[in-house]
Order: structure tokens, then sequence, then C-alpha cells
């Protein structure tokens, strides 16, 4: 799939960084990228995007220095100058773009407030559909993070085609901080959905029996909503001499993930088949983006990526039936990405979830916080003795 990603504000600009190195490192053409920040600093800490794909706004309201948690100046901000965004979009050129990404932190100010705007605007001015990768704050970042959090989400279901999440909370390991977790959680994201955007497009091993075209993805992604990806990968049991470089595949997993394997990943003994459809229930079963109540899933898609002879047919068929019996849709789409590697990789998206608990809990934690703030602003207010008479009225 060709894909435009607009990064906007500080996580969105290092992650679509991240996809763009990606892309380069894995001699793909799929991806472009443009950043966007009301911060001077976050856009001249990125790496990979060019320079002139990076796009300051708010020059005159807020310097250069960004709008710290304020998602309403973030909003603000982007509808006044969606004029320099869309240039900079047009200037980069969309060419044969599928869908555009625009990805950003949900609990922050800039990303926050402006990526539903951007949202807006896009749909408006271009056929293609817009989806948004948000990242959910964690708990312990505070309740403006995740007040801002659900007002952003509230607003981008409304404007975007789909909004595909990601909790930072559910990938921060116990005891980390959310800080230094960042690069980590920004492996598993690019890992993730580096792969599943990929799909569709030729790779070093030609095209798959059961091509995943994009128009699968956007047909998967069209009820709108929330949704999430799981994912699992397994080691081919016979893989021959061991190469120093194994391709494409395993530069996206990560040589490091690789070594990290735990043994019992290892698949032994079993059919091609049924080795595709443990994989498939693995990453359905396992840790999802968002974790959620599968079984509320309208649509779903799985994609299987390895070596051609591991990309078993009647495999990737059973697993899509397994999917189908346990969500609460019968659309179920589905193929493979062959690709040259000593692993085989499945990915499956959860489409227009009814039941996320983190994304109830968000909300709740968004109402009271609400409720609390109004209160203290009719409650607390300092009672100046009325018998002094004020300067001016
Ligand atoms: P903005 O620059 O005002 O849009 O704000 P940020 O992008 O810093 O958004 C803040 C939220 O994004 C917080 O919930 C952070 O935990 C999260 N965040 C910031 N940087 C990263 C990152 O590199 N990776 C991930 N996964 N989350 C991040």
């Amino acid at each position: 799939m060709k894909v435009f990603f607009i990064g906007f504000g500080q996580a969105g600009g290092k992650i679509v960084d991240r996809f763009i190195e990606f892309d380069n490192r894995t001699n793909g053409n799929s991806f472009r990228a443009i950043a966007v920040n009301t911060a001077r600093t976050d856009l001249m800490g990125l790496q990979h995007l060019d320079f002139e794909d990076r796009v300051l706004i708010g020059q005159t309201s807020v310097k250069g220095h960004g709008v710290g948690t304020d998602n309403d100046t973030g909003a603000q901000i982007t509808f006044d100058e969606i004029d320099i965004i869309m240039n900079a979009i047009d200037r980069k050129g969309i060419g044969e773009t599928e869908a555009f990404i625009i990805v950003s932190g949900l609990g922050g100010g800039t990303g926050s407030g402006g990526s539903p705007v951007l949202a807006r605007h896009l749909k408006k001015i271009y056929k293609e559909p817009v989806y948004v990768l948000g990242i959910l704050p964690a708990p312990e970042e505070g309740r403006l993070y995740s007040y801002n959090a659900a007002r952003s989400l509230a607003t981008l279901v409304k404007e975007a085609d789909n909004v595909i999440l990601f909790d930072n909370s559910a990938w921060k390991n116990e005891g980390e901080s959310i800080k230094g977790a960042f690069d980590r959680l920004n492996d598993e994201i690019v890992r993730r959905f580096g792969l599943l955007f990929r799909a569709g497009e030729v790779g070093q091993l030609g095209i798959g029996e059961m091509v995943v075209d994009s128009s699968e993805i956007i047909n998967t992604l069209r009820g709108g909503g929330i949704s999430s990806v799981g994912y699992a990968i397994s080691e081919v049991i016979d893989s021959g001499p061991v190469e120093k470089d194994r391709g494409f595949f395993d530069r996206i997993i990560g040589r490091k993930q690789i070594e990290e394997r735990r043994p019992e990943e290892k698949l032994m003994g079993e059919d091609k088949t049924s080795r595709i459809l443990s994989l498939v229930r693995r990453a359905m079963l396992g840790r999802l983006t968002l974790p959620c109540e599968y079984s509320t899933t309208s649509r779903a898609l799985v994609l299987v990526a390895g070596p051609p002879d591991d990309l078993d047919r009647k495999g990737i068929e059973k697993a899509k039936s397994w999917v189908e019996e346990n969500i609460a849709g019968v659309e179920v789409r589905g193929g493979d990405y062959p690709a040259q590697s000593r692993y085989v990789a499945a990915i499956v998206l959860l489409a227009s979830i009814a039941d996320a608990p983190r994304v109830t809990n968000l909300l709740e934690i968004a109402k009271e916080t609400k409720a609390t703030s109004e209160r203290i602003d009719e409650e607390n207010v300092l009672k100046l003795d009325e018998s002094i008479e004020p300067l001016f009225e």
C-alpha cells in the first residue's frame, strides 16, 4: 500500500521518522511522509525526514516553543494554519498514495488537538481514506493526558475513516519509565504497522499466491471507529544454512527481537497448515496494540509473511475461518506476503471494535476530570472583601 504519513506533534514525528527509516532499510518505496509540529526542537531532532518535509506551525503565536499539553491551542493553530500543512503535502506530492495516515500521541497538545483538524481537511480535499494511528497515554502520565486523549479520540472517530490505537500502558514493562520505553515501543509500532502497510506491495520474492491488496485493507477499515493489531512470529523449522544477512523480512523483525526470542516460540513438529493456524491464533490472543474484547470486532484482516514455502494456503484459509468464528462480524480478509526469511510472521488487524476497557476507562477519567475542574472553578474562588472598591469596573 502506498501510504502518506503525517507525523503530528512529538510522538507522531518520531514514529513517522522511524517508518521512513524502515522503508529505506527494507528498500521499499511505499511510504512518504512529512512531520508537523509547533515545537522547533522536536522537528530538529528527527533523523530521517528531509528538512523540507518538517513543517513548523504556530510561529507567530507560540514562537516555536510548542503548546505544552493544551490541545485546544493545538487545534486552533491547526485551523488557522491548515494551508501551510496542505501546501507541504502538495509540495511533497501525493503521487500514487492510497491512504493518508496521521500519527500522533493523543494525550499531548499539538498532535492531540491538530490531528482531528487535519483529518477533516484531508477528507475534504482528497478521495483517499484518512486513518489515524493514535498513541494512548499511560495512566501515570496524569489525568490531563487522559482527558486530552479522550477528547481527541472522541473527535477523531468522527473525522477520520478509522483510528488504530496503540496503548503505551499496555506495552510498558513493570518498573520501566514511560520515557525510557519510547524507543522500544516505537520499534514495536513500526514492526507491526510497517509490515501491515507494506501488504500488497511487490516484495523481493514477487507477489504472493493470495495477495492482500490495498483495497482489502481499506475495506477492512471501512466501518470506522477504533481498531487494534495483533502480531506473532515463529521460526521456520528447516531453515537451511545460516546466512549473515537474511534479507528484507528479518530486517523488519529486527535482530534484537530474534535474539530475545523465547524458545517456546519455536514451533516444532507441526505440519505447515497447523503452524500457520497457531501463529495466527497467537497473534490474535496475544498482546494487541490496544487490548480489547476481540469478540466485538466487526471486520478482520489476516496477513501472513515469510518464505513462500511456508505460506501454506490451507493454513491461511483455516486461520481466516478461525478468526471469523471468534469475532462478531463475518468479513475476514487475508493473504500472504512472500519474503526471504527464517521467520514467518502473522498480523491480525481487528477493525471497528466495540469494547476496549482502556478506552472506556479513559472516557470515565475524562468525565470525572471535567466535572472536578468545573466544580473547582465554581467553588475555589478567592473571596475578596466586597467593601473594597476596585480601581475600575
Ligand atoms: P505533542 O508534541 O504536544 O503532540 O505531544 P506528544 O507527542 O509528546 O504527546 C504526548 C503523548 O505521547 C504522551 O502520552 C506520551 O507518552 C506519548 N509519547 C511521546 N513521545 C512518544 C514516543 O516516542 N513513543 C510513544 N509510543 N509515545 C510517545
